[in-house]
């Protein structure tokens, strides 16, 4: 079977794990600085905090920016479960927006009318790899005073304008999960331009202590006190030696992914059935995800029909408001938001990483052929 996305772990990447593993830190110590290091450069982001996966990244990112009980907090439905409950996990409440059918991103236009009084912050999500519209947000979140969040678990690598997805936000948030752009396992960072919003978030993922990483204290005696609300978010070394090999391959993975993007939009073009996400202008998707809406066609007979040709399609995503959880705990369900029902009765993502050959490629549009 084709899987839809998997992880590209070399040789190089293995010698780093097993060269942190004989060194005095496991955690706490040099790598993580290194990797956070590395991280701001490619985003072009002054700060970066790395924590233990993407959803803590969220909730500190939502920590980080001062959201709070009853607080509301705008996001699309279209997306991984993960982004609205990181706005339960402050006692916020998430705002459901609808994202534009073809592009499949925040719709500016709605998230404008569900702004209230309470509304705090807009959590954008990148779909796919596709740059949300930051300048139309940007300019609702200044004036409105809301914060402006990107989920940029499927972006990294991104641009939007010539300027890197983790630069254009107030704060963004991204996911080292095994089937994202780069792995650490598990792991997740926050990047941000705001310095004592950095400091908030290093200590909300270190039991809110204020207390400097080990390996820069010269005595590490004495008591350290809680001076804010923390838990702990922290990612190893072993982690973060994996995570800075992995970020320099970032150039020609984007190249791979790109590439097979391109075949497939070639596959497709002109087709009325299989429709493949419309990418935003002046813009560089990176192909996390490649995904393409499904009309005219019963999307489970292209699904089964892939699966017996060994191939295996997904489906991003369920659209959070219809998940039995949000119906029947926070009274959601269907008939609210038409546009983002409708694209996720039709999203199919079909398999793109830097491994996958120009063979399985051809053999993934050879499959689908069919219903084009
Ligand atoms: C993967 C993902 C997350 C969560 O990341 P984890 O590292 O799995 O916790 C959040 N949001 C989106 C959009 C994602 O794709």
């Amino acid at each position: 079977m084709i899987p839809y996305g998997r992880q590209t772990i070399d040789d190089d990447d293995i010698q780093a794990v097993v060269d942190t593993l004989r060194s005095d830190w496991l955690t706490t110590g040099p790598k993580v600085d290194e990797f956070e290091q590395e991280f701001s450069r490619f985003t072009d982001s002054d700060h970066a905090v790395a924590v233990s996966n993407g959803t803590a990244a969220l909730h500190t990112a939502l920590h980080g920016a001062g959201i709070t009980t009853d607080d509301e907090v705008i996001v699309p439905s279209l997306t991984f479960v993960a982004t609205a409950n990181a706005a339960l996990y402050q006692g916020a409440r998430p705002v459901f927006a609808e994202v534009e059918s073809d592009t499949l991103v925040l719709d500016p236009v709605d998230v404008a009318e569900r702004i209230t009084k309470r509304t705090k912050a807009i959590v954008t999500v990148d779909f796919g790899g596709n740059p949300s519209r930051y300048a139309e947000l940007r300019e609702l979140a200044d004036d409105h005073g809301l914060t402006l969040i990107a989920d940029a678990c499927h972006a990294l690598g991104a641009t939007y304008h010539d300027r890197p997805v983790g630069s254009l936000a107030d704060l963004t948030v991204f996911s080292f999960h095994p089937v994202k752009h780069i792995t650490t396992g598990e792991g997740g960072m926050v990047t941000t331009h705001d310095e004592s919003v950095a400091g908030r978030m290093r200590r909300f993922r270190h039991h809110g202590l204020d207390d400097p990483p080990s390996h820069l204290k010269r005595f590490s005696g004495g008591s350290k006190v809680m001076v804010q609300a923390g838990t702990n978010y922290r990612l190893s070394d072993l982690q973060c030696a994996l995570g800075i090999t992995q970020l320099a391959k970032m150039p020609d993975w984007l190249d791979r992914r790109r590439a097979i993007a391109a075949k497939y939009d070639a596959a497709f073009d002109g087709s009325p059935h299989i429709v493949p996400q419309k990418t935003i202008p002046n813009s560089a998707h990176s192909y996390h995800l490649y995904v393409v809406r499904v009309d005219g066609v019963e999307r489970q007979s292209v699904l089964d029909h892939l699966t017996s040709e060994g191939v295996t399609a997904a489906v991003h995503y369920l659209p959070v408001h219809l998940h039995p959880y949000y119906e029947e705990a926070l009274g959601m369900g269907p008939g609210r938001l038409p546009t983002t029902e409708r694209a996720g009765s039709q999203v199919l993502t079909l398999p793109v990483y830097p491994t996958l050959t120009d063979q399985e490629a051809d053999h993934v549009i050879r499959s689908i052929d069919p219903f084009v």
